[in-house]
């Protein structure tokens, strides 16, 4: 592509990758629908064309974690229902019930909040009420439930607020067969029962995020809250790779080779010199640092797709660049140095990256920075080179 040659470095996002991925996910929890989690600027890959993008392909919710984030794409003019659940003490509740945002309700401090903007904005918020099932993060602990869903349905009754959904979130999903999925199911059911004995008429039920999504069909109730998979990244390599769930990954991280030179036997490679060349070899440049996402954990370590080769960062990960060993060989400079992607070049994988840097793809795609532009395709039969396209 022609825009895209003359940048440093680019994300490639593959909206008719990440549509495919959200009707496979679809099918995966059929009967429930489907909220698309865009949070932390869709994982790296851009939030508001990403879900515009999984709303075309049938996701009838967003998430983010904070109401700012929720905002935002309410500002972005996207439409569907918008859920959001990270709240502090004073966050912008009346801002969110006038952008008619779901909020999530986990205590006593955020339903007083909440009912109180509601009555100033002059019209009910609408919440759905947390419960800690076994995460023991966020959310309503079982003995303080009576407690809340009482406030809640007082609140209801009062005209302040409708209760649209009950919801909780899993400890181990992405660990098949861990007996805290069951037991969070046993309590969930237990919580959302008691609630609607005492009231309330949710709308929406929900449990599942990914990995629950994939693997835990009995966790789908009424909706199904998927992130990661939805990019196209197995929540964990033990599950299976993303072909076993036929999804395909949307981001391609890559750059243009900046310099490539001749050295000597013996010669120290980046800060430290931990790396030190063999024999006599050629050195690829890549433009591309920890301050943009490449993990320096992943130093000596992370896998790159150059001239059609796999090599290895050679040596430090620096802050705007890293080196890697090109034994011998020359591509041209401006070539592209792929660091993941689907794989279809024979590049790596985020998933690789990953084990590089002792984390998971997750954190890979996410802290991919700011300073990377995102280069949206949106071809609906994706091709394999992005290049001399
Ligand atoms: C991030 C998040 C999700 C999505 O998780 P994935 O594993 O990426 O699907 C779902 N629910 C909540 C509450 C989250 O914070």
């Amino acid at each position: 592509m022609n825009e895209t040659a003359s940048l440093r470095a680019r994300a490639e996002i593959d909206l008719a990758a990440l549509r495919a991925n959200v009707r496979v996910l679809r099918a995966r929890a059929a009967g429930a629908q489907l909220m698309a989690v865009v949070k932390s600027d869709a994982y790296g890959h851009g939030a508001e064309r990403c879900a515009r993008a999984a709303l075309e392909a049938g996701a009838t919710w967003l998430g983010t974690a904070t109401p700012h984030e929720a905002l935002a794409l309410r500002a972005a003019g996207l439409g569907g229902r918008v859920m959001c659940w990270l709240w502090t003490p004073g966050g912008p509740w009346r801002e969110a019930i006038e952008a008619d945002i779901d909020v999530s309700v986990s205590g006593m401090w955020a339903l007083d909040e909440v009912t109180a903007a509601a009555a100033q904005a002059g019209r009910p918020a609408r919440i759905q009420l947390k419960a800690d099932t076994g995460l023991g993060r966020n959310g309503c602990q079982p003995a303080d439930w009576a407690e809340l869903v009482g406030a809640a349905r007082t609140a209801e009754q009062a005209g302040t607020v409708r209760i649209t959904g009950l919801w909780s979130h899993f400890a181990c999903a992405d660990e098949p067969g861990h007996p805290s999925i069951t037991a969070q199911l046993v309590t969930f059911r237990d919580m959302v029962a008691y609630a609607e004995k005492a009231g309330v008429e949710p709308e929406v039920r929900h449990i599942a995020n990914s990995p629950a999504t994939l693997t835990v069909p009995e966790s789908h109730f009424d909706l199904v809250r998927t992130g990661i998979a939805m990019y196209g990244i197995s929540p964990s390599p033990e599950l299976g790779t993303p072909a076993d769930f036929g999804l395909r990954p949307v981001m391609t991280l890559a750059a243009s080779i900046a310099l490539v030179k001749r050295v000597p036997a013996g010669h120290g490679i980046s800060y430290g010199h931990h790396y030190t060349t063999s024999a006599e070899t050629t050195l690829g440049l890549v433009p591309l640092g920890y301050a943009d996402g490449v993990p320096r954990h992943a130093s000596g370590r992370g896998p790159v797709l150059v001239g059609g080769v796999r090599r290895t960062v050679a040596g430090r990960v620096a802050m705007d660049q890293f080196v890697v060993d090109l034994d011998g060989d020359e591509p041209a400079v401006g070539s592209d140095a792929v660091l993941f992607g689907p794989g279809d070049r024979g590049e790596p994988s985020a998933e690789d990256w990953a084990r590089a840097a002792d984390t998971i793809a997750y954190e890979i795609v996410t802290r991919i920075g700011g300073r990377v532009p995102r280069v949206y395709r949106d071809d609906e039969t994706p091709e394999g080179p992005s290049d001399g396209s």
